[in-house]
């Protein structure tokens, strides 16, 4: 029997068979494939982060603050500044904001348990999920036509109430698609859910166009919702891997029944405070990327083709004829995008001004040829 065949036996039936997620990492010179901010972290930050590892490394020998309370005060105050106070009580953090899902979903999903989503959405959200042996139900988003990737309210309420999930995901501004939720609809969902987590992905807040309002201002009293946010995308951290949400103290004091001890590392507790010292720093590029992210949408309306309106670094267009064709055609001339199994569509990051110039070049180049009926 060959090992693969023997790990097969072992693993668990719901496992087998499945593909382990992968947005590829190759090596190109425009890579616009996974959202990341192009720009390196700034000299200033570098320094600062350096010295702070340093000082950490002495007492490596030691386990790190278990609580991250130091951090989670940083985190609280960044959460403030949106005028919505928020309290360190409030505030925890994972490795990424994949693992504060994933503490979500051992607290409160597991065998037995439901979570709702309505796709297309972020992928990792049925993975995480049906990783904890939790039930996976793909919600539909909306209705045919003019802005069918929006959230239809009245359609995400029905839904709600015909399957009674014991999770909910929200995404927004949601990825893939770009656009962000009214308010009305996040409360909708939520009272319509009844006895449910509600999980407001946040992960591209920052990106959001003028006038566009945090979940954050919806926690007071309502200790079943959630919002998750990110240092990966707009703090330009994904390297550092660190997510975090705020809640209620009480739903906060839940997750540490599940998350390992000592799961933040001190190195991961020292490069974001610093981070989060020069916030004004890291945030610096944003508006650079919001502009590339608008003049996509622009130039590609121009170009004939279907850019869907963005509140986050990147835009999903559609209006190819086979969307993997022009993906490969991309990448042969050296730009990475991502295909998010949305035939005619594709997804492209926003990224520095030239990299924004040679996407568009090179896919001016192509739209001749490559243009085809929308779904
Ligand atoms: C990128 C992304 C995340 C971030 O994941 P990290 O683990 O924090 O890097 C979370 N949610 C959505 C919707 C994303 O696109």
């Amino acid at each position: 029997m060959d090992a693969r065949a023997t790990v097969d036996s072992m693993l668990r039936a719901d496992l087998r068979g499945r593909t382990a997620y992968g947005a590829p990492q190759l090596d190109v010179a425009v890579a616009l494939n996974t959202n990341e901010n192009s720009y390196p972290v700034p000299d200033v930050v570098v320094e600062a982060m350096t010295r702070a590892v340093e000082v950490a490394a002495r007492g490596l020998n030691r386990y790190p603050d278990r609580e991250f309370t130091a951090l989670r005060g940083d985190l609280a105050a960044y959460l403030s500044r949106s005028g919505t106070p928020v309290t360190t009580e409030q505030v925890w953090a994972g490795n990424g904001s994949n693992e504060v899902l994933l503490h979500l979903l051992q607290a409160f999903g597991g065998p037995g348990r439901t979570a709702l989503g309505f796709t297309p959405a972020y992928s990792m959200h049925p993975i995480i999920t049906t990783t904890t042996g939790t039930a996976w139900v793909d919600g539909m988003r909306g209705v045919a036509g003019a802005g069918a990737f929006d959230l239809d309210a009245a359609s995400a309420v029905g839904q709600v109430r015909q399957l009674r999930p014991d999770v909910v995901f929200l995404c927004s501004p949601n990825n893939p698609t770009g656009t962000a939720l009214d308010l009305d609809t996040v409360v909708a969902v939520h009272d319509a859910a009844e006895h449910a987590l509600v999980v407001v992905d946040e992960a591209y807040a920052e990106f959001a166009r003028p006038g566009t309002p945090s979940a954050l201002t919806l926690l007071a009293d309502r200790p079943r919702l959630v919002v998750t946010r990110t240092m990966s995308k707009a703090f330009a951290l994904a390297g550092g891997r660190l997510g975090y949400l705020a809640a209620d103290p009480a739903l906060v004091d839940a997750l540490r029944l599940v998350r390992m001890p000592y799961h933040l590392s001190t190195p991961t507790q020292a490069v974001a405070r610093a981070a989060l010292a020069h916030a004004d720093l890291m945030l610096d590029t944003v508006d650079v990327v919001k502009d590339q992210r608008d003049r996509i949408v622009t130039e590609l309306a121009r170009m004939g083709l279907d850019p869907v309106p963005s509140d986050a670094n990147f835009v999903l267009f559609g209006g190819l004829a086979d969307s993997h064709v022009t993906w490969q055609a991309l990448l042969d001339r050296g730009v990475l995008v991502r295909d998010v199994g949305i035939p005619h569509y594709l997804r492209v990051t926003a990224g520095t001004p030239e990299e924004t110039t040679a996407f568009l070049d090179a896919l001016a180049a192509l739209v001749p040829t490559h243009a085809g009926a929308a779904p």
